[in-house]
């Protein structure tokens, strides 16, 4: 099913139900629309899946799993090679399509294929190394021999924020270890996910390995995957919120889970800091994706020696991005995802100005069409300020003054959310120390950036569980299966 109603350039993409290899609408024939951030311009109807659209896309994962798992792993290591290579080759177009319908702007987009498409060639290279273990019990009558086998068929579910690279962060683990997938991605930016699932067909991933269903019903089409017993594996990343929504589903039928969940990041800069480096830092941490990341530095804890100092240089930089259309040349900062998100962005910073914080840029709505939100530094922000405890997901950068290490560490970790810290200063024990203190998953350490293929990505406390990416992110995967073998007495 190919689209009339797609705009230039996206004409390409399909836009119906990817099932057990074959692409096609809904069993109700009911689409929904896609919609360009920027502009309000529809981009695309695209097939709205409900129920029995979920269960035809689960059965053909189980029905796919069995003959998968027995592919050789070079065979699923080298349809993942070729798709880095035909990414990478797409990466332009690819890009466009994630700006059209997510609003960044183009270089960042560009950034995103490169990111997304190291996920592909970092698992291709993980699936043959896939190994077990080899050891005699205590007593010497046994051989313990351990395997590692494919969890089975995977629940998929992923965000609007990264369209393309947290489907890869998925999909690649996945199609490494030998699963199979039904990936449902978010209805706002569904071409990304439709135009890789596509690209994936292209370099021989065998029917019903990966079947993709676009829905607006998330909470009905999700949920009967849950509680099919066919599904072995949840892998979610979004919102706290729905994540546990999930685990308890999960519970029901003892379902593997991992779990990429939200954050409120601790940016913290110490009185030795090197100010340049920091100032630097904060704009890729905080800007990166308009704010709109898991990763997104929420509350910058600055030593009360440079907290001005910092503020303004930092609203400096802020104030120069040009923000507008991602597509066009120029852009720094494109509009936010919906109107909804850009209202909570909105109120959060009403309330702290309402408690005596002070914008030292930005904190006004624009005029004109688009969710556009101005690049804003807030200094003076008072404790119980709303965005202290909530994801801000915007452009908004409040800073906080301290005095006394101990008392931001005790800050910084006085959230139920652990998923990244970042610490600048220019003394190595400090940094050690406070890192170590830190209740996260990761720590940027003078650098406002810490995703990498090559490193585990996640979270403690409520930002998830489990790992993506590096070594450990295939584990997500794979069972391990123990075979007790009696040595032979003579
Ligand atoms: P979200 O509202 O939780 O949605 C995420 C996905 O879950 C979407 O596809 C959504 O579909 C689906 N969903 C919603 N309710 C569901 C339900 N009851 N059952 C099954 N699926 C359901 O999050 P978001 O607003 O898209 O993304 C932003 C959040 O993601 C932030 O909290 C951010 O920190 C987090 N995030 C975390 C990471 C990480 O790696 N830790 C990375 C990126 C983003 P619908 O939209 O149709 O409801």
């Amino acid at each position: 099913m190919t689209s009339t109603t797609l705009h230039a350039g996206l004409a390409d993409i399909p836009t119906g139900l990817l099932i057990g290899g074959r692409w096609r609408a809904a069993n109700d024939g009911n689409v929904f629309e896609v919609e360009n951030p920027a502009t309000g311009e529809l981009l695309a109807s695209v097939a709205d899946a409900g129920p029995g659209d979920a269960d035809a896309a689960l059965d053909a994962a189980v029905a796919a799993q069995r003959s998968w798992a027995r592919t050789a792993p070079r065979v699923r290591s080298e349809i993942l090679r070729r798709a880095y290579d035909l990414v990478m080759s797409r990466q332009d177009w690819l890009a466009e399509v994630m700006t059209s319908e997510m609003g960044k702007p183009l270089a960042e987009a560009r950034g995103e294929v490169a990111y997304a498409a190291e996920f592909l060639r970092w698992f291709s290279e993980e699936a043959v190394r896939i190994s077990g273990d080899h050891t005699t019990t205590g007593d010497g009558a046994n051989r313990i021999i351990v395997t590692r086998e494919p969890v089975g068929p995977c629940v998929l579910i992923t965000p609007w924020n990264f369209p393309l690279a947290m489907g890869t962060r998925k999909i690649a683990p996945a199609v490494a270890a030998g699963c199979t997938m039904v990936l449902k991605p978010a209805p706002q930016t569904p071409l990304t996910s439709l135009a890789l699932a596509a690209i994936l067909q292209e370099c021989g991933l065998p029917e019903g390995v990966l079947n993709v269903v676009t829905t607006t019903d998330a909470a009905t089409v999700v949920q009967r995957w849950m509680s099919s017993g066919k599904a072995r594996k949840i892998s979610f990343t979004g919102s706290t919120g729905v994540g546990k929504v999930l685990l308890r589903q999960a519970a029901d039928t003892v379902m593997r889970s991992s779990m990429e969940l939200g954050g409120n990041a601790p940016f913290i800069v110490c009185a030795d800091a090197d100010i340049d480096t920091a100032v630097q830092g904060a704009m890729a941490a905080k800007m990166r994706n308009m704010g709109e990341a898991c990763t997104a530095a929420n509350r910058m804890y600055v030593h009360r020696s440079l907290a001005s100092e910092f503020s303004e240089r930092l609203a400096a930089r802020m104030a120069e991005l040009t923000v507008g259309n991602g597509l066009a040349d120029g852009t720094d900062v494109g509009p936010l995802i919906d109107a909804a998100g850009r209202a909570k962005v909105q109120h959060l910073v009403d309330d702290a100005l309402a408690r005596g914080a002070t914008a030292v840029t930005g904190g006004r709505l624009p005029d004109g069409p688009g969710y556009f939100y101005p690049p804003t530094v807030l200094a003076d922000v008072s404790p119980e300020s709303e965005l202290m405890s909530t994801e801000v997901f915007g452009p908004v950068a409040p800073v906080i003054p301290f005095d006394d290490e101990d008392d931001v560490i005790s800050r910084a970790n006085d959230t139920d959310w652990g998923l990244v810290g970042y610490v600048f200063t220019q003394d190595i024990d400090r940094a050690f120390d406070l890192s170590e203190r830190l209740e996260v998953g990761m720590v940027g350490v003078n650098t406002g950036v810490v995703s990498n293929p090559a490193a585990p990505f996640g979270g403690v406390k409520q930002s998830g569980l489990g790992r993506e990416g590096g070594k450990v992110g295939i584990d997500e995967f794979l069972e391990y299966k123990y075979l007790s073998v009696p040595r032979r007495r003579r």
